[in-house]
């Protein structure tokens, strides 16, 4: 067979190994190999050598060069991941995470001698907290799900500080996944509050909920529909009555950044994706940075240490004995943090307000252009995303899956498809602020052509992907049973 280059990707490393191939040259040792084997006690010996690769130094090279170009990212492609927000992530964050002095601090370093470090934390929070209308923000938290956790346990702490025992948390059912999932595990009973028709909270059942026996109102602003809460100031009004604390999941600010801020909205404790806002990196699972922000009355709970200043410099305050804790090994993904910190530095004010403004531009765009083709959720316009549905097209045997996987021969990445839950055949577009006019014009294209197809051609759909490195896999199985380790031939 002849020797296939662009396939050569779909080997193995250890398959491409051949007896006595090295990936190095170097002259023959003068040290002794025996007495160092046999230092070691024998049981600890390997019998038989380790099955690793036989490979040449140009064969790794050319192997993980393969690899990297099978990666689709945003670097790359159009990414429209609804609620994902896969903006551009500006090369200049990446120049600033790699300046020594911060790359190679050592987390444990004394404070005298981490003084610039602690100074961005602190200015970073407090960056956050004026573009958020919070009076303090922590950076600990490493991912949004776990800033929400820390924003319900500061909340727990707080009415239980006040011999207050509240047990319940009410959340929309157009709220993100997450909210329910970080209230459960701070041990809170979770009640859903309806939508009415327009994807609203319903008023009425929020307030038959609503009691000395609730914690919390937890609500995904803007919503999992792609819609701005109208009522949303009302709706914290009538928690407060309550003593209830009102908390905004805040990952994507991406609509209202420099428009309104969650705490001139009435809302107690928001939380911040900054890998989803403030263009540090995410995907494959991380890292990732989720600050929550506070009102005052929460700080004495914040966890601790809490960067703070005082005459003569930064410090770590760990005298916070109402504090809910440590979050964080140590102070939370510091390297997201410098990237947050540059890019809010770098676009400033007018430049965070033009983000909402041209992200909220971008997915009105795409909807009124696929309105004709694909029904829309909720009736618009939306904000920084916008939710389709393939019922439509369902009806002729094409599901929002089918698209998504025709979308890959086109050369797009797939919308979120089946979120929210709540909309059936859900395609949630995110096309953010980073893309031109070029870019969602050619994805609109792609999509009006699968609506096309699936009324002329629906085998070719549930055909695709063809041009894929792995064309449909069992999705149950893939996510169940990964098969990802490689073991010899014996
Ligand atoms: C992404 C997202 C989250 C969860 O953030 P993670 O960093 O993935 O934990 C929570 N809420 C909303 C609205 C989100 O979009």
């Amino acid at each position: 067979m002849p020797y296939d280059n662009q396939r050569a990707y779909d080997r193995l490393v250890f398959e491409l190994s051949s007896p006595g191939r090295l990936a190095f040259s170097l002259p023959e040792s003068d040290v002794p190999v025996e007495p160092a084997l046999n230092a070691l006690p024998a049981k600890y010996r390997r019998a038989t050598p380790a099955a690793l690769p036989e490979v040449s130094e140009l064969d790794v090279v050319r192997h993980y060069s393969r690899l990297s170009q099978m990666n689709y990212g945003v670097d790359t492609h159009f990414y429209p991941l609804g609620s994902c927000t896969m903006k551009y992530n500006p090369k200049i964050n990446e120049d600033a995470a790699r300046i020594a002095g911060f790359a190679r601090l050592h987390p444990l370093a004394p404070e005298a001698a981490a003084q610039g470090a602690l100074q961005l934390m602190y200015d970073l929070g407090k960056m956050l907290a004026e573009i958020a209308g919070m009076d303090a923000v922590s950076l600990q938290p490493a991912a949004g799900a776990q800033g929400e956790l820390a924003g319900v346990l500061m909340i727990r702490a707080y009415h239980e500080a006040r011999g207050e025992k509240r047990t319940k948390v009410l959340i929309p059912d157009s709220a993100h996944g997450t909210n329910p999932a970080s209230t459960a595990l701070a041990g809170y009973e979770v009640i859903e509050v309806k939508s009415d028709a327009e994807g609203q909270v319903d008023l009425a059942d929020l307030e038959r909920h609503l009691g000395p026996d609730v914690a919390a109102f937890m609500i995904t602003v803007p919503n999992t529909l792609g819609n701005f809460e109208p009522r949303v100031m009302e709706i914290a009004e009538r928690c407060h009555a309550h003593g209830v604390q009102v908390y905004m999941d805040g990952a994507n600010l991406n609509a209202i950044l420099g428009i309104t801020r969650p705490g001139d909205l009435g809302f107690d404790v928001c939380h911040f994706n900054l890998h989803k806002t403030f263009t540090t990196p995410h995907g494959g699972g991380g890292p990732g940075a989720g600050p929550v922000g506070i009102k005052s009355h929460l700080e004495p709970f914040l966890p601790a240490p809490v960067v703070a200043k005082k005459d003569d410099g930064y410090f770590l305050d760990w005298k916070r004995p109402q504090s809910i804790g440590k979050l964080q090994a140590f102070w939370g993904n510091f390297g997201m943090h410098v990237r947050a910190y540059t890019y809010i530095r770098t676009m400033g004010a007018d430049g965070l307000r033009a983000v909402s403004d041209n992200a909220v531009l971008n997915a009105n765009y795409v909807m009124k252009r696929l309105e004709a083709y694909y029904d829309v959720a909720a009736p618009g316009p939306c904000m920084h995303e916008c939710v389709l549905s393939a019922r439509k097209q369902k009806k002729l045997g094409v599901t929002a899956m089918d698209v998504a996987k025709r979308l890959l021969d086109l050369g797009f990445y797939a919308p979120s498809t089946y979120f929210p839950l709540i909309v059936e055949e859900a395609l949630m577009i995110e096309p953010t602020e980073t893309e031109s006019k070029e870019t969602l014009d050619a994805f609109c294209e792609a999509m009006i052509r699968i609506a096309r197809e699936a009324e002329t051609d629906s085998r070719g759909i549930h055909e695709a992907p063809v041009t894929t490195p792995v064309r449909r896999l069992d999705q149950t199985k893939a996510a169940r049973e990964p098969n990802l380790r490689w073991r010899p031939r014996s």
